[in-house]
C-alpha cells in the first residue's frame, strides 16, 4: 500500500485538481455510478471527541474507501495540533486489499472549497462581479481562493459574527489581487452576486430580505442537525441544489425549510444533474440559486485518490508491504 502523509498534501494537489475530482464525482453520483455509505458519527466518551466514518464507492472511477476521523476539541490547547483530524483509506475494489492511507486534514478543506466552486461554475450568473463572504474562519480562506477561479470577480465584501477575524480574510483577498470591504449583511446582500456562507452558526445570519434577485448562494457551514446559516424563507425562495439530497434535508441547510414545510424534498436537485446536463440549473438572471454543500465521503475519496496518483507520479508516496 502507499502512504501519503499529511505534510505532503500541500505541495501535491492544487485547487484545480481538487475541483476536477469533485466535479467528476458529483456527476457520477447523479448518474447513479457512485454512492455514499451511511455516515457513522459517535461521541466516544473520551477527550470530548466526536469520531466517525464517511465512506462510499465510485464505480465509474473505481474508488472505494473511507474517511475516518473527527473533532478533538482539546488538541490545539493541550497538544498544539489542530482539532479536526482525519485520514482517508482507499481499497482495491477488485480485491478488497488496502491500497492507500492518505492524510485527510488539508484534503477536507480543499474538497469543501471545490464543492462551492463547482456550484459557482454551474449556477452563478456568468457576469457575477462581487463575491460576498459570510464567515472568516479556517475554511473561509480555502473557499475564497477556490471561488475566485470561477468568475471575473472585481471585489470581495465580507461579514463575520466575530469581526476581529475579518482582516485575515482581507489578507487572502489581497494575495488574490482583489479589493476587500467589510460590510453589514444588508450591504453584503445588496452588492454580492455570489455569496458563500461558511460558519458554525446554529441560527441564521443571512436573511431572505438581504439577498437580491439573481444571486447564487453556496451554504457550506451547515453539516449537522441544528446548524443554520440562512433564513428558511431564503431557502424557500431559492432554487435549491445539493451534493446529496438525503443529507441536505437531514443535516444540511435545507433541513429547516423542509422541516417547516416551506420546501419539499422533491424540490431539491443534485448538482451532478446540472453537471451532466439533465437539469438546466439556473432558470433566469433573476433566479436565486442556492447550493447546500453538506459534505459527502465521496468528495474525500475523490481528492485522496488524485493525491495518491500525484504522489506516485512524483515519487513521494511511501510504499509499504501489508
Ligand atoms: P472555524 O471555527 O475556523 O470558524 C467558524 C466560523 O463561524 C467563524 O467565521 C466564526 O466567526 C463563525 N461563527 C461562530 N459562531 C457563530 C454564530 N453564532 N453566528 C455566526 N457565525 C458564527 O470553522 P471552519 O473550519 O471555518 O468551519 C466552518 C464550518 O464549516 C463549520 O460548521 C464546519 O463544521 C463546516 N464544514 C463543512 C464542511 C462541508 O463539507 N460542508 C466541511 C468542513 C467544515
Amino acid at each position: 500500500m502507499f502512504i501519503v502523509p499529511e505534510k505532503e498534501i500541500a505541495g501535491l494537489i492544487s485547487a484545480e485538481e481538487s475541483f476536477d475530482a469533485v466535479e467528476a464525482v458529483f456527476a457520477a453520483m447523479a448518474a447513479g455510478d457512485a454512492y455514499n455509505f451511511p455516515v457513522v458519527r459517535e461521541a466516544i466518551g473520551h477527550e470530548d471527541a466526536l469520531y466517525g466514518f464517511k465512506g462510499g464507492f465510485d464505480r465509474s472511477g473505481l474508488v472505494l474507501g473511507v474517511k475516518a476521523g473527527g473533532y478533538w476539541p482539546n488538541n490545539l490547547e493541550r497538544r498544539g495540533i489542530i482539532n479536526h483530524q482525519s485520514t482517508v483509506f482507499l481499497f482495491d475494489p477488485d480485491t478488497g486489499r488496502v491500497e492507500a492511507m492518505v492524510g485527510g486534514n488539508l484534503l477536507t478543506a480543499l474538497r469543501t472549497a471545490a464543492a462551492s466552486s463547482v456550484s459557482i461554475k454551474h449556477l452563478a450568473r456568468p457576469d457575477a462581479k462581487v463575491l460576498g463572504m459570510v464567515g472568516a474562519g479556517h475554511q473561509s480562506h480555502f473557499q475564497l481562493r477556490a471561488a475566485v477561479r470561477q468568475r471575473d470577480f472585481e471585489k470581495v465584501v465580507a461579514w463575520n459574527y466575530h469581526p476581529e477575524m475579518l482582516p485575515k480574510l482581507g489578507e487572502t483577498a489581497a494575495e488574490l489581487g482583489l479589493p476587500f470591504e467589510t460590510v453589514s449583511l444588508e450591504q453584503l446582500g445588496a452588492q454580492a452576486d455570489v455569496i458563500i456562507t461558511i460558519t458554525s452558526a446554529f441560527s441564521p445570519s443571512l436573511m431572505d430580505a438581504h439577498v437580491k434577485p439573481g444571486t447564487h448562494i453556496a451554504c457550506m457551514g451547515t453539516d449537522t442537525k441544528g446548524k443554520q446559516e440562512v433564513e428558511a424563507a431564503l431557502v424557500a425562495r431559492a432554487t435549491v441544489f445539493t451534493d446529496e439530497i438525503a443529507q441536505s434535508i437531514s443535516i444540511g441547510e435545507a433541513q429547516h425549510a423542509v422541516g417547516a414545510g416551506l420546501k419539499a424534498e422533491g424540490d431539491i436537485t443534485q448538482i451532478g444533474e446540472v453537471i451532466n446536463g439533465t437539469h438546466p440549473g439556473r432558470s433566469s438572471d433573476e433566479d436565486v440559486t442556492l447550493f447546500d454543500g453538506t459534505g459527502v465521503g465521496l468528495q474525500d475519496l475523490a481528492v485522496a485518490a488524485r493525491a495518491v496518483d500525484l504522489a506516485r507520479e512524483k515519487g513521494i508516496a511511501v510504499e509499504v508491504e501489508v
